[in-house]
């Protein structure tokens, strides 16, 4: 019996993961966590029966209490709430399922507890990731991706040491507004950007698909998941979202993951790695598919890919500077309170305000996020 922690359990990847439990009866929820999604945790506690629930806000958790008097569950609040789940003696694997970089915390606990970490949570690695690597080495713990990109690259590379590694190929979507120039992205609304060709995910990915911003936090990621350099990592746009990425070796072969778009498989992936276990659902079918087709990113029309590899070059709290401009500019978007192309804006902005610190510590990365998060409003409001 595997025994797993999920923080996020309400959000896409969250569910997602309980569908993989669902199928899988060996595994076994622990705890679970949410933000104040409360009767979905609810049902989500009754069905999986978890020992420990956390809800960000004291008013959920209260709320969450009064409902599930009858079950042996004990309810936890904020931080702590997460950091007592991400640590708990019977969980074997944390879920990282949360959106942001409350993420990064948690993660560094269940490391340091010898927790393995399946990670979905990018800003973790994208901010803290000269943190996170070194102590989950040094802890021996294993850093499992979910992110379907990631765990393309590690099921191309299934074990093959860093040293054969020549160049990894990301390959990205291009998001719904692929093609269009910058005057013809003016005017686009909340509804237009949630809409993903192929891929149905929470609303911030969503929004960060459609600006290529989230294939920068991605680059970010692959550098330290991989330990590659970034000019080993190349994005290539692959609208039909087939090949999910792929790894070329130092003797020129190419390996790629591909399958139709399903988060439960890298999910279940990264959960049994490194098992691979029979999963229903559609299958490839090539002669449907006709033909895969390959561009290069337009950086100039979506300039927050290019904003991301500056950002990766320059290190330091300088990731940290994007996320939480990019975070803050979504939630204003997402509010209606500025329009589509002030979200790269405004990341470029930030990264110029913001002094740059090396090595942040995890109080200085929340500092930058808190610094950029004030620059942003004294700007918008
Ligand atoms: P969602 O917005 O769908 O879900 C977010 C989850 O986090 C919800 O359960 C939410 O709870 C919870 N949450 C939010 N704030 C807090 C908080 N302060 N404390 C505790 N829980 C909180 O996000 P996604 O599932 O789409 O994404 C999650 C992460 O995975 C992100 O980092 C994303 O980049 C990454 N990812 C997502 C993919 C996808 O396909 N969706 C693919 C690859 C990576 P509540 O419901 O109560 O708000």
């Amino acid at each position: 019996m595997k025994k797993i922690a999920i923080l996020g359990s309400t959000g896409s990847i969250g569910t997602q993961t309980l569908e993989v439990v669902r199928n899988n009866p060996d595994l076994q929820v622990v705890a679970l966590a949410a933000g104040t999604s409360v009767e979905a945790m609810e049902a989500q506690i009754r069905e999986f029966r978890p020992r420990l629930a956390a809800m960000w806000t004291e008013s959920a958790a209260a709320d969450l209490r009064a409902r599930v008097t009858d079950l042996d569950v004990k309810i936890l609040v904020g931080m702590d709430g997460l950091l007592e789940i991400a640590t708990m003696e019977e969980s074997q694997v944390l879920v990282t399922a949360i959106v942001g970089m409350i993420g990064i915390r948690p993660t560094i606990a269940a490391i340091e507890a010898g927790k393995d970490i399946a990670l979905a949570n990018k800003e973790t690695l994208v901010t803290a990731g000269h943190l996170i690597m070194p102590l989950a080495k040094e802890k021996g713990v294993s850093i499992l991706p979910v992110d379907s990109e990631h765990s393309a690259i590690f099921q191309s590379l299934n074990g093959e040491p860093k040293g054969r590694i020549e160049k990894i190929l990301l390959t990205a979507s291009g998001g719904p507004f692929r093609g269009k120039t910058k005057e013809q992205l003016r005017n686009i609304q909340v509804e237009d950007a949630l809409k993903h060709p192929n891929w149905a995910m929470g609303r911030k990915i969503t929004i960060d698909s459609s600006t290529l911003v989230n294939k920068g936090l991605e680059v970010m990621e692959a550098k330290w998941l991989f330990d590659v350099t970034l000019d080993q990592i190349q994005v290539v746009v692959h609208p039909q979202s087939i090949i999910h990425s792929a790894v070329q070796f130092v003797d020129g072969a190419v390996i790629a993951q591909m399958g139709t778009p399903d988060m439960k498989l890298p999910i279940q992936y990264a959960l049994f790695y490194p098992d691979r276990r029979p999963m229903g659902g559609a299958r490839m079918d090539l002669f449907a598919l006709g033909q895969l087709t390959f561009e290069a990113p337009d950086m100039e029309n979506f300039p927050g890919l290019k904003y991301a590899y500056q950002a990766s070059e320059i290190g330091g709290n300088m990731p940290t500077a994007y996320n939480a401009a990019n975070e803050k500019a979504v939630a204003l978007f997402l509010d209606r309170k500025i329009a589509y192309l002030q979200i790269p804006e405004l990341i470029a902005q930030s990264m110029e305000h913001i002094k740059v610190i090396e090595n942040p510590t995890v109080d200085e990365i929340l500092a930058t996020e808190q610094e950029v998060y004030a620059y942003i409003s004294g700007k918008v409001m």
